[in-house]
């Protein structure tokens, strides 16, 4: 972990300064879009040292509350997107950046965002994601985040535990699953730092994890990046199915089964296999050799 980018503003991360804030604008928490505000001023420095912020930096900002995380990289990037859905928390969030002028709040469903249309209207070159996510997005965003093959630098992100462990399972064991090979096509995941419900307001039921993913081009690669997803998620559609059996419905009036069948042959890969076993080189490799046949 870098040792130091300067003046972090923790200010808002406190129990108090939340309360005091939510207090005065009659805010009331919404459980559906997972609102768990950050309190704690430690794992806030930690989120801002682990995206490796500097001063030439755009950051995106997904889920910016009151501006807790916002401030943080308002005060070492040179400008932050901050992305949030609920209309209510923008006039908190306009007050708490108001001293920093280089952050702009967009009113966006995240999940909804063209991510290519956000980068050609801010003219952004490369940037860094970091966000301290509500959960029910995680999944979906990420896989929106990644395969769209934009030049993140790194994603920095608070996330369930549960699902960072996803993310960085090894191959053959239960939690080696769709993201995890998606992930490991784009980028190095890591996980910097294991997260307790205490320094949320309010405290959500599960621990929480950073997880940083450093964007790099993998050694081979695919051709068809959208056809990489298709295939990582017919593998693993049932995961108590063979390859080939999850792969011959999801290709049924493409190809026979006897047709994937050699295929699979020829590249090495046993049909009986799960896909939990496949190594990302297996999964590239068969998509390559899919994407002349359908
Ligand atoms: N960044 C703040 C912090 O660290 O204290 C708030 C984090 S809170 C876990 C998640 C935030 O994401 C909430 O403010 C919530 O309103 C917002 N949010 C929920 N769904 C969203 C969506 N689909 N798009 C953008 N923001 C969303």
């Amino acid at each position: 972990m870098q040792k130091d980018v300067g003046n972090i503003d923790a200010s808002l991360a406190t129990p108090r300064a939340v309360q005091q804030l939510i207090s005065e604008h009659g805010f009331v928490f919404r459980r559906s879009l997972g609102q768990n505000f950050l309190v704690d001023g430690n794992v806030l420095r930690n989120i801002v040292r682990a995206a490796q912020i500097t001063r030439k930096d755009t950051v995106i900002e997904i889920g910016a509350g009151i501006g807790t995380l916002t401030r943080a990289l308002a005060s070492t990037a040179e400008r932050v997107l901050a992305i949030e859905i609920d209309a209510r928390l923008h006039p908190i969030l306009q007050e708490t950046v108001e001293r920093y002028g280089n952050v702009e709040v967009l009113a966006h469903d995240a999940l909804k965002l063209d991510w290519q249309v956000l980068w050609d209207d801010y003219d952004l070159k490369q940037a860094k994601l970091v966000a301290n996510l509500p959960y029910y997005i995680t999944s979906p965003l990420l896989v929106n985040v990644l395969t769209e093959e934009l030049p993140w630098d790194n994603l920095t992100v608070m996330m369930q535990r549960e699902v960072a462990e996803r993310l960085t399972a090894k191959r053959g064991t239960k939690s080696y699953g769709t993201l995890t090979v998606l992930a490991s096509y784009y980028s190095d995941v890591e996980i910097c730092q294991i997260v307790p419900p205490t320094v949320f307001m309010p405290q959500p039921d599960v621990d929480s994890a950073v997880v940083r993913f450093t964007m790099r081009p993998y050694t081979l690669e695919v051709h068809d990046p959208a056809l990489l997803w298709r295939v990582i998620k017919a593998s693993f559609a049932q995961r108590r199915k063979t390859l080939g059996n999850n792969l011959a419905a999801a290709l049924s009036g493409i190809l026979t089964k006897a047709e994937l069948e050699s295929i699979l042959q020829a590249l090495g890969i046993d049909s009986r296999r799960r896909a939990e076993t496949l190594s990302l080189q297996e999964f590239v490799v068969l998509v390559n050799r899919l994407e002349d046949c359908i």
